[in-house]
Order: C-alpha cells, then structure tokens, then sequence
C-alpha cells in the first residue's frame, strides 16, 4: 500500500471515529505530549507527521519566514495548501500548543489563529528537576481540565490507567517490529502509520511482525547498515529511498518516529506500585533522557545511547553502523549539537554523516553524492 492509499484509508478511518462520537485532536509530532489522556478523555490523537516536499514547504511563507524549520513550514503547509490526499485535515477540531521547540510552538500558534482551531495548551519544562516534575504534573491536571471542559465529562482516573496500559502494551510491539532485520524502507512505513493510527493499529502490526519474522534480510545482504538519529523521516519524504538506492540501509530509527517514542515503556513494577495514573506519566517524562527537548546531559545521553546499539550490533552482526544525523534546515536542537556528536563519536571510531537538508528537490543531487561517498567509507 502506497503513501496515498494509507492516507485515503486514513480518512476513513477518522470519519468512522467521528461518527463513534470521538473527537480530532492534532498536534506537531515530538515527545512528551500526552496521548493516553487523550484517549482517556474519548478524543483521537493526530499527529502531523507529514513532510518532504517543497510545496508544502513553500507554501508557509506568508506566514514565517523560510528561515523556520522545514518540518514547521510544512506542517503550517498543510494546512495553507491542503492538498487533496490531506483531507481529513479538516475533520481536526482542536489543536494542541506546546513547546518542543521555538519552531514547533510558533507554528501551533499559527495553525490554530489563522485556520481556526481552537486550541489546547500543553507546555512542557526544558529541565529535569523536582520543581519540573511537579510543573509538568500540574500541565498534566490543566490539560485534563481542559479536556473535560469540552466533554462536560470527568476523565476518570481507571480509564487513564487503562489507556497507558493500552499504549504500552502497543509500544512494546513497535519496540519488537523496530527490531526486525528488514528494508528501512518498509519498516519505517509500518511505524509511521503504527505512529498515526495508535493502538487501534495493533492488529495489523502484530500481523505485520509475523509476516516479516521469515523475511528477514540475510547477513550477506550487500547494503551497508544506518543508524539514523536527529529529525525524523516524515510521510512523503523521498531520503530514504535515496539512502536505499546509495546501498545503504536503514536499521535503527533513532528519532520522534522511532525509538523516542517506543522506548518510552513503563516498566510493570511501575504501573503496579504507582496509584495515580498522572504521578506515572511524570515517570515516564523524568525516565525520557534521551529526548532532545531537554535536558541536562542530552548530548551525553545520546552518545552512550548510540554507542551501545553500536556495539550490540558489532556484535551481534559482526557488522558496523553508519550514523546519519539527519538535521531538517534551521532545526537548532539538532544541528547545535551536530559537530560535537560527529567528533565524539569519531573519535571512538564510529562513521557519521551530519546530513543537512530542507525538502527542496533541487538538491537531491547533492544528497545522493554525500550518501554515497559516506556508504563508501564504511
Ligand atoms: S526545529 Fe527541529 S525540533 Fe523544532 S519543529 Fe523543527 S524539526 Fe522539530
């Protein structure tokens, strides 16, 4: 099934929802949004995750200059532009506004003032404190206000509970999918619909996971193995498919659309010992140290994170990673980091790639030399 097959189906879906009384509620995709209140609350959680070409890019401009993210450009694209296969953009009733990053809330505040979406506050600490626990725990107690302000409905606290159980139990498979030794390709598609459809997806990606246990790609397959870290590969992005047709192959997905977001599982002991279901959502904010929104030592974090998967994979394999670290243009987070990533990790003889990009085609030449010279060096 290709992009916008999933995407037509993906308006059915929402449509269906709708008419089950649920509401569409859209937010820019990073960490650290809290989807199971949103479920508890009876609301479907969308997340934008579509970016990678220059038109919805392009078409942002009234709006902020094209010195913003191309991820934030695009996602106010989509709602500028709407081009046809987005059409169940307009079935979103509210919008979350948070603070990942300067790009991300502006380009909230535009979506909701200027295409009329009421919205949702939802800020988050860039620190990990005590105080920031709490701040992020009172977020927590605004948001849910605000959810039954609009629901004239209390979200009652089992419901919650069972809706963290429900997504862990669906992370957990996302973890064991991520896994599989397949096309980058194909298991970056299964992730980003898994992404986009959430728990009610599970069927199909335990189906999937079966499916793919026997075709797994054999050692001697000749592509070179990535680990690709920093922005994600959103809907309709075509670098993957540059990567694969450089030889390369993506194996680990190190991003919001990927081990950001499935390694966030709550440990049973924790879901057992901890009464209020809002205090284990705090957990699991305090336990994310690898997400880029934070946090004192992200870069160390980071760096002990890629190294392991590094080494395991050595091991394992008897094969090396390649690093990509994928920088979407004007994306501070990540690129103010890149060059020391790039050099630490060199240092212990590990290759990376600082790969840095907006969504123009124009440069698809030059992204298909650099891939190709760093798949040769490895
Ligand atoms: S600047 Fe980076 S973190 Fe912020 S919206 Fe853009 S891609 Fe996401």
């Amino acid at each position: 099934m290709d992009n916008l097959e999933f995407l037509s189906e993906y308006t059915l879906f929402l449509r269906e929802k709708k008419k089950e009384g649920k509401k569409v509620i859209a937010f820019i995709s990073h960490d650290n949004i809290p989807e199971e209140l949103l479920d508890a609350a009876g609301f479907i959680p969308l997340r934008l995750i579509f970016a990678g070409n220059d038109d919805l890019m392009d078409s942002s401009h009234d709006y902020l200059p094209s010195s913003t993210c191309a991820f934030a450009q695009s996602c106010i694209g989509l709602f500028s532009l709407k081009p046809n296969q987005y059409k169940f953009l307009d079935l979103i009733e509210y919008f979350i506004v948070s603070n990942h990053c300067v790009s991300d809330i502006c380009a909230s505040e535009i979506i909701s003032k200027y295409f009329d979406i009421p919205r949702l506050n939802f800020y988050v600490s860039y620190t990990k404190n005590e105080n920031s626990l709490k701040y992020f725990k009172l977020e927590l107690v605004e948001l849910k206000r605000q959810l039954e302000e609009i629901n004239g409905k209390e979200i009652k606290d089992e419901d919650l509970r069972e809706s963290i159980k429900k997504y862990n139990i669906f992370k957990k498979k996302m973890l064991d999918f991520s896994s599989l030794h397949i096309k980058g390709s194909e298991k970056i598609k299964i992730l980003q619909k898994a992404m986009l459809c959430g728990p009610n997806f599970l069927p199909e990606l335990e189906s999937y996971f079966e499916k793919s246990l026997d075709n797994q790609i054999q050692k001697s397959f000749d592509s070179k193995d990535i680990l690709m870290t920093g922005g994600s590969i959103f809907i309709n992005d075509y670098l993957i498919d540059l990567i694969e047709e450089g030889g390369g192959n993506i194996l680990f997905f190190d991003s919001w659309i990927g081990n950001n977001y499935y390694s966030q599982i709550i440990e049973d002991n924790i879901l057992d010992s901890i009464e209020n279901p809002y205090d284990i959502l705090v957990h699991r904010f305090k336990d994310n140290i690898f997400g880029d929104h934070s946090v004192p030592n992200f870069l160390e974090n980071k760096l002990i994170q890629i190294e392991k998967i590094y080494q395991d994979h050595l091991k394992k394999t008897g094969r090396k990673l390649g690093i990509i670290n994928h920088i979407i243009k004007f994306c501070d987070h990540i690129s103010i980091m890149s060059s020391h990533l790039k050099n630490r990790l060199q240092e212990k003889g590990i290759q990376v790639l600082n790969l840095e990009r907006d969504y123009s085609r124009a440069i698809r030449g030059q992204l298909t030399t650099r891939i190709e010279a760093f798949l040769e060096m490895i």
